[in-house]
């Protein structure tokens, strides 16, 4: 992407009276770092960037900054939001308008077409981090590492996050402004993590999954970045009933993991956020990608395609599947 034209459109966006700021990446402050940017004018639109890097999903904060409380007295600031978005991202904000969890008119959707992003772990593995600010960038087949003024050529291959490996959709699905042409598509990987677990038996599924949610912190750090997970009054929060126990053992986690998956059936757009952040490395994509894959195959939806779409765990068609109900 020309980030000269991404930082001028941008530029563009902030100056408009109904925009209220921008949410797009920018370096961090040290090493392969990217940090997300607020940006409110042409100064911070100069700090943009879009790289092999920008692997977060920010339009978590769409729902996030209007949780905050106004102060007594205050009336709502309703200008509009920009948001840079990648394939994914995209399907979270159309998943948000389908749930009515933010409104059209709220948003400025800008698309950035997608040639996939790089898993941080794989990369710093192989090229270690340095203090300096290091980058990464796109080459026709792969990657350029940049680190200490030394460059690297990377196979696409070798450092390709898994969630961009499985992709079917790089290019963004909805914008108001879309930034450079689409990417060509490319045809998805197995997901053979999915398939590791589903060829157990009952019993081998049970134990992989008993000795993943075993190791759960209870940080909740999966449900804070998920971009669809942003009910107000959150069921693992209540104190009365308690529905989850806080205790951090294998029964509540298992509990509160598997009250995430069912919440999210349906609706996650599959953008790996919550398997990215998890300190505890517990593989939170085979759980969601596996729920995704059923409500693909038995009742032919997809979230987040289609702001028109009804949503799917309050649609009902006479001929849905129902023989696995007891
Ligand atoms: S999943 Fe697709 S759209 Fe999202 S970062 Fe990977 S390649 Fe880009
Ligand atoms: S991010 Fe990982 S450790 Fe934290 S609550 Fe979620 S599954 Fe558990
Ligand atoms: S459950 Fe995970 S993969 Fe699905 S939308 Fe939420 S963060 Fe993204």
């Amino acid at each position: 992407m020309d980030l000269e034209k991404l930082r001028e459109t941008a530029a563009e966006v902030v100056a408009r009276e109904d925009v209220k700021y921008l949410i797009g990446w920018k370096n961090g402050s040290y090493g392969y770092r990217v940090a997300p940017a607020f940006i409110e004018d042409a100064e911070g639109a100069a700090e943009l960037i879009f790289s092999p890097l920008c692997i977060s999903n920010l339009s978590t904060y769409l729902t996030l900054v209007e949780k905050l409380p106004l102060p007594r007295g205050q009336e709502p600031d309703t200008r509009k939001i920009a948001l840079m978005v990648k394939g994914c991202d995209s399907r979270a904000v159309t998943q948000l308008l389908v749930e009515k969890g933010i409104e059209r008119d709220g948003v400025v959707v800008i698309g950035c077409p997608c040639p996939g992003m790089i898993d941080y772990d794989l990369l710093a593995e192989k090229y270690p981090e340095t203090e300096g600010l290091s980058e990464v960038k796109w080459t026709d087949d792969g990657f350029l590492v940049i680190r200490d003024g030394e460059e690297t050529n990377v196979t696409r291959d070798e450092l390709l996050a898994e969630k961009c490996r499985l992709c079917r959709y790089p290019n963004p699905l909805i914008s108001d402004i879309m930034l450079g042409e689409p990417v060509e598509t490319w045809e998805p990987a197995e997901d053979k993590g999915v398939e590791e677990v589903d060829k157990k038996d009952v019993n081998g599924r049970w134990a992989y999954w008993e000795e993943q949610f075993s190791n759960c912190i209870r940080c909740y750090s999966c449900r804070n970045v998920c971009p669809l997970c942003y009910c107000q009054d959150c069921i693992l929060d209540r104190l009365n009933p308690t529905w989850v126990n806080r205790a951090v053992n294998f029964s509540e986690n298992t509990a509160f993991n598997i009250a995430r998956a069912f919440h999210l059936a349906g609706r996650c757009i599959e953008c790996g956020e919550c398997e990215r952040v998890c300190p505890a490395n517990i593989p939170l994509g085979r759980l969601n990608r596996k729920m995704a894959r059923e409500v693909r195959d038995k009742y032919g939806f997809e979230p987040g395609l289609d702001p028109e779409a009804e949503p799917f765990q309050a649609s009902y068609k006479p001929d849905d599947p129902e023989d696995f109900i007891l």
